[in-house]
């Protein structure tokens, strides 16, 4: 058996895991801040030990040989561009053509892979999660942001410059909400971690009755997603009210997709997950209400089976993808 190690670059978090070629099992999982404030240096030397360290582990707890390593994929925020190696602007991380690839490759000794990270975290769930088997597969993770991924006849739809798949930046409200990306109404200004709960900051500032205020001691500049959803889960009715909203805004920008891509699966991964079926049901219905109904008949809209870790399985299967050209 060989090993590839697989990389998971976050605006808040880096993951790195060692993975079997088959996709089976992920060895000497580690997590730590990325810190990007910090600059590129810090980070990539982070990323260089955390491998390191990953793969230590796989030696000491299964018997992995340093020989059976044979690549490192990387999966990053974008736009990137793939052939060259390169991160070409993360607003999130503060990178400017940034060679990623080489950079890693050279500070670990293997060869290494560069995809985006959302393409990363749909492809993992393709491989061994949620989508696992299916033909036409789109996925988004929900987190800080909202990223998109396209997965059809198990390859990575990636457009003509590596930019197809950004589903948080299409437009839901023509006149909406102003987005990070500079364009008004997309469905990241609505439906993100941070968007759901600055609308439910707002719910509060115009007087709503919630115990959502007593949650985070009063100080509300602490109310995350997480903390709507603990809410929720403890039937207060403005969270459910933010959590129902979450799914019509969820359901529009997934209703244009069903109907764009006709496909057999919609897999949804991040924190927003946590949310469980008080996000799913409503969220359903409102594709639904939304979609042609041939495309919503045969449609699975399912929660992603790898929490923490399809972003560092994906990786690894985009690296066997480039490296090789099958999985
Ligand atoms: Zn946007």
């Amino acid at each position: 058996m060989r090993y590839i190690v697989g990389v998971d670059i976050g605006g808040t978090n880096i993951v790195v895991g060692t993975v079997a070629e088959d996709g089976s099992v992920v060895h000497g999982v580690r997590s730590v801040p990325t810190q990007s404030e910090e600059g590129p240096q810090a980070v990539l030397g982070r990323i260089a030990r955390q491998v390191q360290s990953s793969i230590a582990e796989a030696e000491r707890s299964a018997g992995v040989t340093r020989g059976m390593i044979v690549g490192v994929g990387i999966g990053s925020p974008g736009p990137l561009d793939r052939e060259k190696g390169l991160v070409l602007l993360t607003p999130n991380l503060g990178w400017t053509n940034l060679p990623l690839r080489d950079l890693v490759s050279e500070a670990v000794g293997l060869p290494a892979t560069l995809d985006n990270d959302a393409n990363c975290a749909i492809y993992g769930e393709w491989w061994v999660g949620a989508a696992r088997g299916a033909r036409y597969v789109v996925g988004l993770t929900i987190g800080t942001g909202i990223g998109g991924g396209i997965v059809i006849d198990g390859q990575i739809y990636h457009g003509t410059s590596d930019v197809a798949g950004e589903f948080g930046h299409t437009t839901i409200d023509s006149t909406g909400r102003l987005c990070k990306c500079g364009n008004y109404g997309c469905l990241e200004a609505y439906a993100s971690g941070p968007a759901i709960a600055a609308r439910a900051a707002e719910g509060i500032a115009a007087g709503v009755a919630t115990r959502l205020p007593e949650l985070v001691g009063g100080d509300l500049s602490k109310i995350t997603a997480q903390t709507v959803y603990e809410a929720a889960q403890a039937n207060d009715d403005f969270a459910l009210e933010v959590v129902r909203d979450t799914a019509k805004f969820l359901g529009a920008g997934i209703g244009n997709l069903v109907n764009i891509f006709n496909p057999d699966v919609v897999v949804i991964s991040g924190g927003v997950t946590l949310a469980g079926d008080r996000l799913f049901v409503p969220l359903r219905a409102e594709v639904q209400r939304r979609a042609f109904k041939p495309a919503v008949e045969r449609c699975r809209i399912v929660p992603g089976d790898l929490p923490g870790t399809a972003g560092v399985v994906g990786a690894v299967a985009t690296f066997k993808n480039q490296m090789w050209g099958d999985i």
